[in-house]
């Protein structure tokens, strides 16, 4: 991913990130910062690039001409996402951070003194946006602040990339406490479930100080957090056919766009999936208007939905799946015990046996760790992923290796790691393939009575 910082001082943003997590990535070439200086584009000849306000006030302005010049040295006539920092922004979020890491190139405008000519603002930006209601002195530090947010976002930036979806706002939840060695210090003990080993009575007790520290600190966020609950507890009535959204409403990936009785229209932004429910074909057509501008995938309950969404989106419907969920307490037996998180260096294996091309999607899927290979003497044989909606899939066996547990293994191990992350492992099985039905259900999976469409462009 690039940054591009049009700034008046771009030693600042290059010295502030070039540490750390951030640092290593730099250096790892995963990201990529470029500091513009606007000032060397300034074509009055004592490098001037700021003025006095038209109808008086405060301060000084930067002028349009510097900028306008650097932003042009850096898009051409490419379109890339140009975000302008200022107080008078909307507030950046977690929610955000996640939309602009989709991103491949962002370009920050930092401004300076009491700000930018409003005529430049208007050619050039497509996002204001503000870390905070208070006035900082320039808008280096915000770019930074969302550099920082937005790369460890970045697959492959954190070293455990799971950690990037517990963490406070995930899931409208601040972080709970967290202790390390030893385990007395000044007379207070580490909480002894966390000593246990027990990963549902711990998840237990980390959603429940989660819950508490959130009600206390930030009620807001705790009504956010309760209308998602109850949205939940309603789609359960429906499990099994429901699993998609539930799962995206309780792995803190979906927002509720809306929702009133049968009627739900949900967007993943981590994925940027829509889903779609709706009880009847006229309160269909409220929902279709609700969509997203940009949506370009979507998950659909009711067939009538995709007629509307081809009519009115120029979608086109790709597949009918049934959705397959593991609700089961007990852990299953894993007996193929060498399967290991894969590594770019198994990427064009990947790409050769799992047949897309979708070459992104597979790069994205291995930085970010989310596939995961069976071995047979040090040989790669088969692999498993957990797709960007969170679903289970990509599985594969080689010829030769079929017919022997790996394949089940493969599943259980995923199934396992997802409920220890306090998830409800699910997959959507294409209508008709029975070999993987089979799989699901020989592994206590519950298939889905109704099915649901992929739709896109
Ligand atoms: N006159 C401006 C106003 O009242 O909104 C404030 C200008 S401020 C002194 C100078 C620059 O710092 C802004 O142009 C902006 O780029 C940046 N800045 C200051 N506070 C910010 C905040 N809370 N969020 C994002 N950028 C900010």
């Amino acid at each position: 991913m690039k940054f591009h910082v049009l700034t008046l001082f771009p030693e600042m943003v290059m010295q502030g990130l070039n540490t750390s997590i951030i640092g290593r990535a730099l250096e790892n070439k995963l990201i990529d910062i470029n500091a513009v200086n606007i000032r060397d584009y300034t074509q009055d000849k004592h490098g001037k690039v700021d003025d006095y306000t038209y109808g008086g006030g405060a301060g000084m302005l930067m002028q349009a001409q510097p900028v306008f010049d650097a932003w042009q040295a850096v898009c051409g006539e490419k379109k890339v996402r140009t975000i302008y920092v200022t107080p008078q922004g909307k507030p950046f979020s977690q929610a955000e951070a996640l939309d602009l890491a989709k991103e491949k190139e962002l370009v920050f405008l930092c401004g300076h003194y009491e700000g930018i000519d409003e005529r430049v603002l208007e050619e050039v930006v497509t996002d204001y946006i503000s870390i905070g209601d208070y006035v900082l002195t320039g808008g280096e530090l915000p770019a930074m602040v969302m550099i920082d947010a937005i790369s460890r976002l970045v697959p492959g930036v954190l070293n455990n990339d799971a950690s990037a979806h517990t963490e406070s706002f995930h899931n409208d939840l601040l972080e709970y406490p967290q202790y390390s060695r030893p385990e007395e210090w000044h007379g207070k003990r580490v909480p002894q479930v966390l000593l246990s080993g027990n990963h549902t009575k711990i998840n237990e007790w980390r959603l429940e100080h989660s819950k508490e520290r959130t009600k206390r600190v930030r009620p807001d966020l705790y009504e956010k957090y309760l209308q998602k609950e109850s949205l939940i507890k309603s789609l359960a009535k429906n499990k099994r056919s429901n699993i998609h959204m539930m799962e995206s409403l309780s792995r803190g990936r979906a927002e509720i766009i809306y929702a009133k009785g049968k009627d739900i229209l949900l967007y993943d932004r981590a994925c940027q999936v829509c889903m779609l429910s709706a009880e009847s074909p006229e309160s269909g057509e409220v929902l279709i208007q609700k969509v997203p501008s940009g949506t370009s995938l979507a998950v659909t309950s009711q067939e009538f939905l995709n007629e509307m969404l081809v009519e009115c989106l120029g979608f086109q419907i790709y597949h009918e799946c049934y959705q397959a969920c593991y609700t089961k307490r007990e852990p299953l037996p894993v007996k193929n015990k060498d399967i290991r998180v894969l590594t770019m260096d198994s990427y064009e294996y990947v790409l050769q046996n799992y047949h897309t091309e979708a070459t992104d999607y597979i790069r994205e899927r291995i930085q970010s760790k989310y596939l995961y290979g069976a071995y047979r003497d040090e040989q790669l044989v088969g692999f498993v992923g957990e797709h960007d909606d969170g679903s289970m899939g990509m599985l594969f066996v080689e010829e030769a290796y079929r017919g022997q547990g790996i394949g089940t293994s493969l599943e259980a191990y995923l199934i396992n790691r997802q409920r220890e992350a306090g998830y409800i492992p699910y997959a959507h099985i294409i209508k008709g393939n029975a070999s993987s039905m089979r799989l699901q259900e020989r592994l206590g999976l519950y298939m889905s009575k109704d099915t649901v469409w992929w739709v896109g462009k």
